[in-house]
């Protein structure tokens, strides 16, 4: 196969947003991580860093579940409850930095920073990454691609910016590449960079283990998808948090590795793999998008917890890449089980009153239920009356009130015993609701 050769160096300043594009770095964030990287005998008056002394925290230990202990003595301590750099604690980015190219091998790495070079960012949660990067780059009035059903969190932080969400049909294996070419046909490709066009400039996924849907993209699909970004000169938002959740190896080649031009921007999360609750995900795409993120986030948040970043950071540099990677095995292992477990249920249960994919990746089935026009009444009002939870479908959907006859279950949580019984009230709750 011939490698796709790149198209030139992108135009990264044609998709900022009039507000990314004033900002400026701030003047004491730029001393503080200058004071970060010199040598101690630097007497630094500057910055309004804390004196750490005065701090009640002294040092800690934290046991992890292999008998290993990531331990702050007072040194790291300090460090911990200080302020850090905005683009993340450097030993901590740079590991993931070496993560992605081992997992990815992005042909952005050997760039030079203005032809779009693969960089970095650690952002709280990649729900601050995706906010962030959206309102980097959607006007108002801007067309907006993505495949609803979608994430909840992505509409919330998109909607809001008043753009015009444009759907792309999808089925159990993503986005349909010929529904993005036909949508695209409405505008000349050669036309796109004419000032007032109304081109989509951005198309967001979620390549894997989708939520809700838990449909996962073919690598054929990822190829034309992006080739189609190529033609029309668009940015892809590779939305990936179940990438380490997929129960089929080999894994999915991603988007970030075919990226010959630099146009994809993706998000990778920590929640589904070490901690949900302490709030750490990762932005890689070209630096001249990163750098426009990270000064978002000096503006907003100033880092993720820097005691979050060195707790993770130390675990990570323990284990290595191969205990890193032997930790998802575990954890994949757990998911594809209840995956099985919750696909067995609702064999058992539902067999004759919904229709559902197996997911090879991430937490969710989808389901669509046979005689049920809309989920949302049935949910919110009946269900917990019969002690079962779900999300009705509507809430993923671009317009939330239109009726949805599908329902998310999450296999994440409940026992194999706790889904067999939910499944029994759900079967009763519709044979009770028809
Ligand atoms: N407001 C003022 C006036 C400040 O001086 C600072 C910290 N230098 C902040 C807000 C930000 O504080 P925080 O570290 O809690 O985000
Ligand atoms: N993107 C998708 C598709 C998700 O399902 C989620 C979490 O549910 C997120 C992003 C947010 O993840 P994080 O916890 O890293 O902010």
């Amino acid at each position: 196969m011939v490698e796709p050769q790149r198209k030139g160096v992108m135009n990264y300043a044609r998709f900022l947003t009039a507000v990314s594009a004033a900002r400026k770095p701030s003047p004491i964030r730029m001393l503080t991580e200058l004071q970060q990287r010199s040598p101690p005998s630097l007497i630094s008056l500057a910055g309004g860093s804390p004196n750490p002394n005065t701090f009640p925290f002294l040092s800690a230990s934290i046991q992890v579940k292999n008998g290993q202990t990531v331990t702050f003595d007072e040194l790291t301590m300090k460090r911990a409850l200080q302020y850090s750099a905005s683009s993340g604690i450097p030993e901590l980015v740079t590991w993931m930095k070496n993560l992605q190219k081992k997992l990815h091998n992005p042909p952005t790495a050997s760039y030079s920073p203005e032809q779009g070079q693969m960089d970095m960012c650690v952002t709280t949660g990649s729900q601050e990454g995706l906010c962030k990067v959206f309102e980097m780059l959607v006007n108002p009035g801007d067309n907006v691609l993505l495949d609803a059903p979608t994430y909840s969190g992505t509409l919330a932080a998109l909607q809001p910016l008043g753009c015009n969400l444009i759907n792309v049909s999808s089925d159990q294996h993503g986005m349909i590449p010929a529904a993005l070419k036909e949508v695209l046909s409405r505008w000349d490709p050669s036309e796109v960079h004419k000032p007032g066009s109304t081109a989509p400039k951005i198309l967001y996924t979620i390549p894997n283990g989708g939520n809700p849907t838990g449909a996962s993209m073919t690598v054929e699909r990822k190829k034309e998808v992006y080739e189609l970004a190529r033609l029309y000169d668009m940015l892809i938002i590779e939305d990936d948090p179940y990438y380490f959740l997929q129960f089929e190896k080999p894994w999915a080649p991603t988007f970030l590795s075919m990226d010959v031009d630099g146009r994809i921007i993706r998000t990778d999360s920590f929640s589904k793999i070490l901690s949900s609750g302490l709030r750490i995900g990762f932005v890689t795409g070209p630096k001249p998008l990163v750098d426009r993120v990270v000064l978002h986030i000096q503006a907003s948040t100033m880092h993720t917890s820097s005691f979050t970043q060195l707790m993770v950071s130390q675990l990570l540099h323990s284990w290595g890449q191969e205990g890193f990677l032997q930790h998802i095995d575990r954890v994949i292992e757990f998911y594809k089980k209840q995956r099985d477990a919750m696909l067995s249920s609702a064999d058992k249960w539902l067999k004759d009153l919904a229709e559902w994919h197996s997911p090879s990746a991430g937490m969710f089935l989808w389901m669509k239920l046979r005689d049920i026009a809309d989920t949302q009444q049935l949910i919110m009002e009946k269900a917990l009356e019969k002690e079962v939870l779900l999300v009705p479908g509507g809430v993923f959907m671009i317009n939330s009130s239109d009726p949805c006859p599908y329902v998310r279950a999450a296999f994440s949580l409940s026992t194999p015993e706790q889904i067999d019984e939910a499944f029994k009230r759900l079967s009763l709750l519709i044979k009770d609701a028809l």
